[in-house]
């Protein structure tokens, strides 16, 4: 099959957009995409500080790749969560990547900063080690974006992501969930800074063939905590929808941006919120979850 743009020889096919590309034409592709999607929706621009969350996967150091090389004003920002060899093998990859390539990167550490341990934690408050982790991970991109000045927080979350939360999100009618669920995630208290996907509309191969084309070093593995999760199932089934029908997940996702999402709009829930009295952070409660974490992981050490 030749490039659609160049007619030299293909070597990725996109059966959603019916057109192969040769590997210069796939990067034009790439880099299209992913400023067409800053620009429709406002995401940043060139002047903003932007903090870029990295985990070590083909998304976010795909994400991080490219921004920095159209000029965005970009900071990597990684959090060792303390998951055994899969923490120690994502901190060095993203910290070489830092290295070689001149960039700015801010890595947190929970257990050594904060003494926190999610495994203990999760039996501690009976709550899934995935559910102790992300709101430990939302608190603290938040947290340095702000305490940081940058304007907007961006994640790797690319097409299959999206698709399978929306698959997920419809099948149970979280209508809170589904009026939140979009490519920019505005601010809605000073202290809360906005959060933008700017992959939203590339694949997980997508990314893939980025990342191999430009030779970024990643980590293969998946972190031990997602095998099993929900959303892998609902992948799988998106991917036999697409491999039938090519172009499902796009028009999903579009379809309900477009169309679907407003229906939604009052299902926002209208919390109040406050700032934490320990570290001022914004929160629904009068602590925060993140300095109740700290406060029971050292009542614990210290009994
Ligand atoms: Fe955290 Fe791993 Fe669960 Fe993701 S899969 S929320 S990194 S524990
Ligand atoms: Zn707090």
């Amino acid at each position: 099959m030749k490039c659609v743009r160049c007619r030299k020889k293909g070597v990725i096919h996109l059966k959603r957009h019916n057109a192969a590309f040769c590997q210069e034409c796939f990067l034009y592709y790439y880099k299209n995409q992913v400023k067409k999607n800053i620009k429709r929706h406002r995401m940043f621009d060139k002047e903003d500080k932007v903090l870029v969350v990295i985990s070590g996967g083909k998304d976010s150091m795909a994400l991080w790749h490219i921004l920095a090389s159209e000029g965005y004003n970009v900071t990597g920002m990684y959090i060792n969560l303390g998951i055994g060899q899969y923490s120690d093998k994502s901190q060095q990859v993203v910290e070489s990547f830092a290295q070689k390539n001149g960039l700015e990167l801010i890595v947190k550490d929970i257990k050594k900063e904060y003494g926190l341990d999610i495994y203990k934690l999760s039996k501690l408050l009976k709550r899934s080690t995935c559910s102790v982790c992300g709101s430990i991970k939302r608190y603290l991109f938040n947290k340095v974006a702000y305490d940081g000045g940058f304007s907007a927080v961006a994640t790797g979350h690319n097409l299959d992501d999206e698709a399978a939360t929306l698959l997920g999100n419809v099948l149970s009618w979280e209508e809170g969930y589904l009026a939140r669920q979009s490519p920019v995630l505005e601010s809605t208290h000073p202290k809360l800074v906005k959060k933008v996907k700017p992959l939203y509309t590339l694949t997980e191969r997508e990314n893939l063939f980025y990342v191999l084309i430009n030779k970024i070093e990643f980590l293969h593995d998946e972190c031990p905590h997602a095998v099993g999760a929900r959303s892998i199932l609902y992948k799988e089934v998106l991917n036999r929808l697409e491999e039938e029908s090519p172009g499902t997940k796009q028009r999903f996702i579009t379809s309900f941006l477009e169309k679907g999402r407003r229906h939604f709009q009052d299902a926002q829930e209208k919390l109040e919120l406050r700032e934490c009295s320990i570290c001022g952070q914004v929160t629904t409660t009068e602590v925060c979850s993140f300095c109740r974490f700290v406060k029971l992981s050292n009542q614990n050490t210290e009994n």
